[in-house]
C-alpha cells in the first residue's frame, strides 16, 4: 500500500489505484503549472510514479510537503489540480476507464482541505520541473528526465 497523508487523514492505495491517481493528477497539473513552486509540486507528484520508484514504494505526506512561501496559495493550487482532474481532464487519452479514481480524488481533496500547510522555502529552480514528455505532453519528474508517468505504464 502507498500512503497519502495530510491533516490527520490517511488514504492507503494499492498499486493499481496509485497508478491511476498519479496519472490523472499529472494530466491536470501539466495544464495548470506556471511558476517555480507549481512546477516543484508537479515534480513531487511525478515522483509518485511507481515505474520510477518501485511498486509499493511511493506515498506522499502532505503535512511534510514544502508548500512554498505562500502555503495557502500552494494549497489552493493543489485543490485546483484535484478539481481539474475531477472534470476528467484528458481522461479520453487513457487506455482504460479511470472513473474509479474519482473517489480517491475526493479523498485527496479532504486531506488537502484538512491540513495546515506551513510556509516553506522559496523553490529551488533547479529542482522544479521543466521537461515535458513530447509523446504524451505530460510534465516529467526531473528537468533532464524524458519519461513521463505514461511512458512506462502504457
Ligand atoms: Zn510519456
Amino acid at each position: 500500500m502507498n500512503p497519502f497523508r495530510g491533516g490527520g487523514h490517511e488514504l492507503d492505495l494499492g498499486n493499481g489505484a496509485t497508478e491511476v491517481l498519479v496519472e490523472v493528477l499529472m494530466l491536470a497539473v501539466t495544464a495548470l503549472a506556471r511558476d517555480d513552486w507549481q512546477h516543484a509540486f508537479a515534480a513531487e507528484l511525478a515522483r509518485q510514479d511507481q515505474n520510477l520508484m518501485g511498486r509499493g514504494m511511493v506515498g506522499l505526506d502532505l503535512d511534510e510537503l514544502d508548500w512554498g512561501p505562500d502555503p495557502e496559495r500552494g494549497r489552493a493550487f493543489a485543490l485546483a489540480v484535484v478539481d481539474l482532474a475531477l472534470t476528467r481532464h484528458r481522461w479520453d487519452e487513457l487506455g482504460y476507464h479511470a472513473s474509479y479514481a474519482e473517489a480517491d480524488l475526493q479523498a485527496l481533496r479532504r486531506l488537502l482541505t484538512a491540513l495546515h500547510p506551513t510556509p516553506g522555502a522559496p523553490p529551488d529552480p533547479t529542482d522544479s520541473m521543466a521537461a515535458t514528455c513530447r509523446h504524451h505532453r505530460i510534465l516529467t519528474p526531473l528537468p533532464w528526465y524524458p519519461a513521463c508517468v505514461r511512458c512506462a505504464g502504457g
